[in-house]
């Protein structure tokens, strides 16, 4: 099945309808002009912006993130307790901003693959070459690999676009890194927490510029859920989203990597990593 673009819309609409503390906009356009929506949700001072499928095959992360905020919204509605956190005072001290899907044209190739009449279609093909799209597929619709693309130790890994792992002609020259670089100016979060998939690992440096709170708060992540605190390494450690967020602004900024297995996690693995994922944000803005 996979979680889609349109599955993802349909369950920001019905959230912003359900509950009129709600906000849903777009921060801008993917290179197939697909909008980027934007969650808004509480009424605190401190601001914490979470995301969510910066790679194609890691849509399961975009259906985590709407199935924690419509339960956090719910608790927030009924005035209860969510794995034991009091979200009323939560709501007040933290607004949480969540892009679900930073990627939705990458979501889509990765789940649907793309139809012969999408002028797309030629130049994507001669990318996977043998490979099924469902397989490989990560990057945005230039096979640009958007967590590469922002301007945090930017530099060429492989020369040419593809499914994975080509940082683009140059740092931000992709519409869905310049719509996240926009809006984190534009709004001065205190937190980032960017969901990719798998490993059960929680990065939260970049080049030693981290937080003096960062190891904290990453320990504490790594208590409620069982993951593993660590400092990335390898291709994984530069021009990510949250490496910008560090280098740029000195702030708490993580990199989660949820579940185990392989990509793409299997959509009833939501039920194994909802609790393990929701505990990391709930302890982050607690934290706060
Ligand atoms: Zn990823």
């Amino acid at each position: 099945m996979g979680y889609d673009y349109n599955m993802m819309l349909k369950d920001c609409d019905s959230l912003a309808k359900k509950f009129c503390f709600v906000d849903l906009f777009c921060i801008g356009e993917s290179v197939m002009e697909k909008k980027i929506e934007c969650i808004k949700i509480g009424n605190g001072d401190k601001k914490l912006f979470i995301n969510g499928a910066h790679h194609g095959l890691e849509y399961l992360t975009s259906a985590f993130i709407l199935k924690f905020l419509g339960d956090y919204a719910g608790a927030y509605n009924n005035k209860s307790e969510f794995f034991d956190y009091d979200v009323l005072k939560l709501y007040n001290k933290v607004t949480i901003y969540a892009v679900p899907m930073v990627n939705p044209d990458g979501v889509d190739i990765a789940v649907n693959g793309i139809d012969i009449t999408n002028p797309y279609h030629r130049k994507l093909i001669s990318m996977v070459g043998i490979h099924s799209f469902n397989k490989v597929w990560q990057a945005n619709a230039n096979g640009v690999d958007i967590n590469h693309n922002y301007d945090a130790g930017w530099r060429v890994v492989k020369e040419y676009p593809s499914p994975t792992g080509y940082a683009g002609p140059y740092s931000e020259s992709e519409p869905e890194t310049k719509a996240v670089i926009e809006l984190v100016k534009k709004e001065n979060f205190d937190m980032l927490i960017a969901f990719h998939s798998q490993g059960g690992e929680i990065y939260y440096d970049f080049d030693g510029k981290m937080s003096k709170d960062s190891i904290r708060i990453a320990n504490c992540m790594s208590d409620v859920s069982g993951y593993r605190a660590t400092v990335a390494e390898g291709t994984a450690a530069y021009g990510g989203c949250k490496d910008w967020f560090i280098k740029e602004f000195g702030k708490a900024g993580f990199t989660v990597e949820i579940g185990h297995g392989k990509n793409p996690l299997p959509d009833d693995m939501l039920n194994i990593i909802y609790e393990e994922n929701s505990k990391i944000i709930l302890c982050a803005m607690e934290q706060m």
